[in-house]
């Protein structure tokens, strides 16, 4: 059996090594690193791909998040609620633009943001919700959409796990991820779904005047040369991870495809077992299907009710398999972020995801082998 790794890319880089090394190749002898033709390419064939009317590519995710929030004109003071279950990414900018973030609970099923918890902390300082669609699945933007409507507030996506996820949208039918809200932000780290060999990120939105403001913000707030209109940021995608993108992106359903056959397999080893409980996709048929493409599997992650969660992480590594735990601590108790504001008793979900989630390897290479060999592990361990 070949070594399990709980990412594994070079199997991706052997099938577009051609194209890849080619478009290096014509990048290196230009020397256009720097917006060269390749970022503007992979923008318009990520328009493309989204159904968006607006991409704008940027240096990671985290910036493209900072970017959005700049965009929409968010002041010091605004609060802005977001899910206390994520990567310390999205709250982390929040609090660096001096808004104000309100952490609130999640849903046990999907683990995305609760909408009964996001409406109960709005106050008449509320400015935004970021919902993150964690794990490759899109959390209720129905839901998050009405009451947004009502309260006069801007949706920004937190995208970075779930690009090419569809939405079962109840107005529009199918949506991307990402194209829901009023913008979106995603990452093109390389473990993510479309992931570059660096860092990479990029902001969707449909607003072709938020599109305007955003391409000035990341460029020094510059719309002409040298003349700088509003406060901005340095952040620019570059030619090389652009070229490693445009490769990448005509494959990207294929790879979730995969991503999908190997939680197919997985939940079919595991669904019933007791102390264990299986993913739940709720955005389409209710199974893992490529039809309702509502699940991209970022994240495979196990529910483990019996306690023994850090000794399950413990028995897989003896067996070298390789895990994560994502995310260990809530962003409430995080010292960076922890707040009088906050009652620990607000969010008994997340305290309980903390100690039951253990996500298993997941990418585009795992074989039937690899997988009956994880399964087995986590059987044999929860039976003994
Ligand atoms: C990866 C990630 C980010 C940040 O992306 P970077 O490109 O690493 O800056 C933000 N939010 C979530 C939910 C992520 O998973």
């Amino acid at each position: 059996m070949r070594k399990i790794q709980m990412v594994d890319l070079k199997g991706q880089y052997e099938a577009i090594k051609e194209q890849v090394n080619s478009s290096f190749a014509t990048i290196l002898e230009n020397s256009s690193f720097i917006n060269g033709p390749e970022v503007h390419g992979f923008q318009k064939d990520l328009e493309s791909y989204l159904d968006v009317k607006h991409v704008i590519p940027c240096a990671n995710g985290t910036d493209a998040l900072q970017i959005a929030m700049m965009g929409l004109g968010l002041k010091p003071g605004d609060e802005v609620i977001t899910a206390d279950f994520t990567f310390a990414a999205t709250v982390e900018v929040i609090a660096l633009l001096q808004l104000t973030p309100v952490l609130v609970d999640v849903l046990p099923d999907t683990f995305n943001i609760d909408p009964k918890a996001i409406e109960k902390a709005i106050t008449p300082k509320t400015k935004a919700i970021v919902p993150v669609h964690l794990f490759g699945q899109c959390a209720n933007m129905d839901a998050i959409l009405e009451i947004a409507a009502k309260h006069n507030l801007f949706v920004i996506e937190d995208n970075a796990q779930a690009i090419g996820a569809n939405y079962k949208n109840n107005k529009d039918g199918k949506l991307k991820a990402g194209t829901i809200g009023h913008v979106a932000a995603t990452s093109f780290f390389p473990s993510k779904n479309l992931g570059a060999y660096g860092d990479g990120g990029a902001i969707f939105t449909n607003d072709d005047e938020l599109a305007h403001t955003l391409r000035g913000v990341v460029n020094h707030g510059m719309y002409e040369r040298y003349h700088h209109d509003v406060v901005g940021v340095n952040s620019r995608l570059d030619s090389l991870q652009a070229a490693v993108l445009r490769a990448k992106l005509p494959l990207l359903d294929t790879y979730n495809s995969k991503r999908r056959d190997a939680a197919r397999k997985y939940t079919k080893a595991l669904k019933g077992i007791e102390g264990v409980i299986t993913p739940e996709t709720v955005n389409g048929c209710g199974e893992i299907c490529d039809t309702c493409d509502c699940h991209v599997f970022h994240q495979y992650t196990l529910k483990i009710t019996n306690g023994k969660r850090d000794a399950l992480v413990k028995h897989l590594a003896d067996k070298e398999i390789p895990c994560g735990v994502y995310y260990p601590i809530p962003l409430h108790k995080q010292k960076a972020y922890v707040d009088d504001r906050y009652n620990d008793s607000d969010f008994p979900v997340t305290n309980q995801l903390v100690q039951q989630v253990i996500s298993l390897p997941m990418h585009t290479e795992l074989d039937d082998e690899q997988i009956a060999y994880i399964t087995d592990a986590i059987i044999g361990f929860i039976k003994n």
